[in-house]
């Protein structure tokens, strides 16, 4: 889709393969990050002679930009559909910092609870409420998809002393989009409150909190701009303005409080208690630009789009012999996002992502993308495999190919990757003796 591929910035960029020859390269890594939208960029750039302090200054611009930062949270609540009267948007560097600062504020209110996660978690969704509660995970099946009876049986056995429920919108590893609303349903039935993580969702599909008083209310909402087509630096904890009234912020400093002695604190209410510091504006003006262009574009386009990618993908990867695809990537096609999964039989991870990128000007990612536990199942990693590579950090590590697309990937692009693909299958041996004997660093 032409259209929607003029929306950003570098793809037609050139880039050198290993035998000296230019090729435009191509990105199958949006997962980890997006390229920006151009209207983005064209907008910082007309911003910036704009820009000044935010609520610390009466001159033109701070004026233009305080209004700014205020108008542009509620833009945000209304892309999710988050209650202004119930919820705030707090602004953080990234989903990762959202999630560690709601670790944060929740275990400064009681210890004695725990955090049910899922065995397919980003670390980011795992790492931060170690050590802070008692975690357990709920179970995935085979598939990689999360197992629902099971988040009931656990919301059960810890009746009542579960503080949260927290799991991600959709998956980095495979794709799967995890069935949200259901989830929330349940949280609320055992009386906790559910964090969606949705720094893969929030990009690719519609995203709606519900109303407060439905059942179905997603409590907190975690993402990143530089997944959706803005810059790095700048994300969102939404939750409800109650949960961060009491009490010390993480961070303390400038701009979290209303009164200051030497030996008295009268903190701010949020979000500026929980905004140390002079936020990120450009950052912000940036976000709230890619909101628009991707409601200007509609996300039911983008959404049939990227599905479409996805179905024509994995038809051509089937096509391949000797291809392993993970989750069940054949089927359920509406419940996923546009995120394959795959290995190579006789080649490792790094190898393929390695011939891709120098060969063929592919960019993919390779390894466990963040998300070991969940890699680990599903590749059926035992604890004495890894005991080994903890050991010996020469064996190879278990992990995957993984490829992300965007709304302005193409068919022409994938046709490129299953070229490239079927020729190293049926070159494995020579690749597989070739890489091991170069070392690139481009
Ligand atoms: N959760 C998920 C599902 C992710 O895919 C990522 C990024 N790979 C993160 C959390 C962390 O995002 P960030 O690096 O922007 O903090």
């Amino acid at each position: 889709d032409q259209d929607l591929r003029k929306l950003v910035v570098g793809v037609d960029t050139k880039i050198p393969l290993i035998d000296g020859s230019f090729v435009t390269a191509i990105n199958f890594d949006n997962a980890a990050t997006t390229p920006p939208f151009v209207s983005v960029l064209d907008k910082v750039y007309r911003f910036c002679p704009w820009y000044s302090s935010v609520h610390r200054g009466t001159g033109y611009k701070s004026q233009i930009s305080s209004n700014l930062f205020d108008v542009s949270r509620k833009i945000i609540l209304d892309f999710v559909n988050g209650d202004p009267n119930h919820d705030t948007v707090i602004y953080v560097k990234n989903t990762t910092e959202a999630i560690n600062k709601l670790a944060y504020r929740l275990c400064r209110e009681t210890k004695e609870c725990v955090v049910l996660s899922t065995d397919m978690e980003h670390h980011s969704n795992d790492l931060p409420w170690r050590n802070k509660y008692k975690i357990d995970y709920v179970n995935i099946d085979s598939n990689g998809r999360l197992s629902l009876e099971d988040m009931e049986e656990k919301l059960q056995k810890y009746m009542g002393k579960v503080r949260l429920l927290t799991i991600a919108g959709a998956s980095n590893v495979t794709g799967h989009i995890n069935p949200i609303y259901r989830a929330a349903e349940l949280a609320h039935k055992y009386n906790t409150k559910i964090l969606v993580d949705g720094a893969q969702l929030v990009p690719h599909a519609k995203m709606d909190m519900r109303p407060v008083e439905s059942p179905q209310h997603i409590d907190y909402l975690v993402f990143s701009a530089h997944k959706m087509y803005a810059p790095f630096g700048i994300g969102v904890l939404i939750g409800p303005r109650e949960t961060f009234a009491y009490g010390e912020p993480d961070y303390s400093g400038g701009g979290t409080v209303k009164i200051v002695t030497h030996d008295f604190v009268d903190w701010d209410a949020p979000p500026e208690k929980e905004e140390a510091g002079t936020p990120n504006l450009i950052g912000i003006v940036a976000l709230i630009e890619a909101i628009k262009t991707i409601k200007d574009v509609g996300m039911e386009r983008i959404e049939a789009h990227e599905r479409n990618l996805l179905k024509y993908a994995v038809t051509g990867l089937k096509g391949i012999g000797g291809i392993r695809l993970y989750g069940d990537c054949e089927e359920n096609f509406s419940e996923k996002v546009a995120i394959i999964p795959f290995n190579v039989e006789g080649l490792h991870h790094e190898t393929v992502a390695k011939i891709l990128s120098y060969e063929a000007g592919i960019a993919v990612r390779n390894g466990c993308f963040c998300a070991q536990p969940y890699i680990q199942k599903l590749l059926k990693v035992n604890k004495d495999e890894i005991g080994a590579y903890m050991r010996d950090r020469s064996i190879p590590k278990p992990g995957m190919v993984r490829l992300s697309f965007g709304l302005y990937n193409t068919f022409g692009e994938i046709d490129r990757l299953i070229r490239a693909l079927d020729y190293i299958t049926r070159n494995k041996k020579a690749y597989d003796e070739k890489y091991k004997r170069i070392n690139v660093r481009l």
